[in-house]
């Protein structure tokens, strides 16, 4: 039986058998181990951070068969020896293409098929080496003759296990590669290049072995796959997957733990032991609270910076998004104006006969162009008006503005408007006892009389019957110039009213009483009255019970 070939041989042999290239290449990868075991622990929710800590495991052993091998060298358990490093270097190409397919920011996890079918070809490969002489074996030194291993048959089989996992890994990852931006691209690259490395040091060494006589070079292929382990370690710290001040903390505290577990052997007396002891388990106790309350402290800053980053990058980008969104608008608006503005001045000079009087029929088609001219003007300085306002670049032209005046001339212009469609129109100017009240504000001409209109025009839409009243009048300080206009119509009831100075927002039944409205135009009003640093307000009983609507500015 072969446990009792190895039971034969004096370990201790085996051990000081070992040659110093077999002592480096044994401790440099448990330190490997001990490196993916780290990163483990830190976050073993991490998918990845599994594989990694079971390939850490595979070349911690492999570096320990390494050990066995060469401390073998010259006794009978050299046979068992090849053996087991074979069986264990079959696994690491394994290990790197797991941790490479798992290896992601998501972290989607491998299923539990896949990781059998990946795993079914190595253990093909092992029954392989448990057949003498098929892929490896070990001829002894005989005379002058060194010990060599002999390379079977099947070796070809291994090499070709080997180059499929390697590829694979690296087709897995050239793809993340290329799916991947920013932070984990480089990440990745960094990965690739070591991976190239490796592979070709492995796919050199594997061919060219035999032809070495075996072993001398095997230690190139563990420093190259060390390189691999260290350099992807480096670079998962680097770029925060995992984090370095988390790993410090939990070394240092390792550290501590540990000298006091040695100056437990150093105590003098059993009072002493004891003391020591109850300090130990203290401090170590008190410590795991410690490194996990800075875990989710660093952790949760890590997240917290990662995802302003990110915000940070959206909101830029939608600004620039914005900017083109107001720009194309305004450009587009422009286009679409001029030809409108022929259109509907060409159509009022048709209808009021300065081409000749019109027959009935053709009147009544030329009011209607020239009604939706009108209409499609307006929609148009509405959106140029939005976008101005939105990129911030509207131009206001303060000046002494009589509003007594403006809602004059307006309601003179407006008036028609009204009676035409029979509602009542009263305007109403309260300028005091004396009549020489001063209805003087500052503010843009232009754009207070847009919001007047617009109110005027709303009132004449939204009543169907009844009529419409304006007032201008002053606080009873005098310090406020207030415009109001009430209606009799559809009226909006409360929830109605907290909407209405919203973008594209229409109320109840306004649909109905106006189909072409576009829910713009309040929007456009209050963002000017704003900029006067006035008010605008509405104010209702209830639906069907006419509504008022009140613009205040300051006095001058
Ligand atoms: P539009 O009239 O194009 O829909 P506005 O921004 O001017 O856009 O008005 C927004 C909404 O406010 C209207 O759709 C309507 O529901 C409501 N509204 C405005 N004025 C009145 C009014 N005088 N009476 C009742 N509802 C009104």
């Amino acid at each position: 039986m072969w446990y009792n070939e190895v039971m034969s041989v004096p370990v201790l042999d085996i051990i000081l058998n070992i040659s110093l290239a077999g002592w480096v290449v044994a401790v440099a990868s448990l330190l490997m181990t001990f490196l993916s075991g780290i990163v483990f622990w830190q976050d073993s929710t991490k998918h990845s951070s599994k594989f990694f800590f079971f390939f850490g495991l595979v070349v911690g052993g492999w570096g320990m068969a390494y050990a066995f091998f060469d401390g073998a060298l010259g006794t009978s358990t050299i046979h068992i020896a090849v053996a087991t490093l074979y069986l264990v270097a079959g696994l690491v190409p394994l290990s790197i293409f797991l941790f490479l397919c798992d290896f992601s920011i998501k972290g989607n996890p491998f299923s539990f098929w896949k990781l059998i079918a990946v795993f079914i070809p190595y253990f093909g490969i092992a029954g392989a080496f448990m057949m003498p002489g098929f892929i490896v074996s070990f001829k002894e030194a005989s005379g002058s003759e060194l010990g060599a291993i002999v390379f079977g048959k099947g070796y070809s089989i291994y090499i070709l296990y080997v180059l499929v996992f390697l590829v694979a890994g690296f087709i897995v990852l050239v793809k993340k590669y290329r799916e991947s931006a920013g932070v984990f691209k480089s990440a990745i690259r960094s990965i690739l290049i070591t991976l190239f490395m490796v592979s070709a040091v492995a796919t050199f060494m594997m061919i060219f072995s035999p032809s070495f006589g075996g072993f001398n070079l095997f230690w190139v292929e563990h420093l190259s796959v060390l390189v691999f382990g260290f350099v992807t370690s480096f670079v998962l710290v680097k770029y925060n997957f995992w984090n370095l001040k988390v790993i410090a903390v939990e070394f240092f505290v390792s550290l501590v733990a540990l000298a006091l577990i040695i100056e437990l052997f150093l105590a003098t007396s059993p009072l002493d032991l004891l003391i020591k002891t109850g300090i130990a388990v203290f401090i170590i106790f008190s410590s795991s609270f410690l490194v996990g309350s800075v875990k989710r402290e660093i952790q949760s800053g890590d997240k917290i910076e990662r995802l302003l980053k990110d915000l940070d990058y959206l909101y830029k980008q939608l600004k620039v998004l914005d900017r083109k969104k107001s720009e194309f608008l305004s450009i587009a608006s422009h286009h679409l104006r001029d030809p409108l503005t022929a259109i509907r001045g060409y159509a009022s000079m048709l209808t009021e006969g300065s081409f000749g009087e019109l027959p009935a029929p053709l009147n009544e088609a030329v009011e209607k162009i020239f009604e939706s001219s009108k209409r499609l003007i307006t929609m148009i300085s509405d959106f140029m008006d939005i976008s101005h306002i939105e990129s911030g670049d509207m131009n206001y032209k303060f000046t002494d503005v009589d509003m007594k005046r403006l809602v004059l001339d307006l309601a003179d212009e407006m008036r028609f408007n009204a009676e035409h469609v029979h509602l009542g129109f009263d305007v109403t100017i309260d300028d005091g006892p004396s009549k020489e009240e001063s209805f003087v504000t500052v503010g843009d001409a232009g754009k207070l009389r847009q919001v007047i209109a617009n109110l005027i025009d709303n009132s004449i839409k939204y009543t169907p019957r009844g009529h419409i009243s304006v007032l201008l009048h002053k606080s009873p300080d005098k310090e406020k110039i207030i415009f109001s206009i009430s209606d009799t119509g559809i009226g909006m009831n409360a929830s109605m009213l907290e909407k209405i100075f919203v973008k594209f927002s229409r109320a109840g039944d306004a649909g109905k009483a106006y189909t072409e409205g576009r829910g713009l135009g309040l929007y456009v009003a209050k963002e000017l009255i704003k900029k006067h640093e006035g008010r605008i307000w509405a104010e209702s009983k209830g639906e069907g019970m006419g509504s008022s609507f009140y613009v205040e500015m300051e006095a001058k």
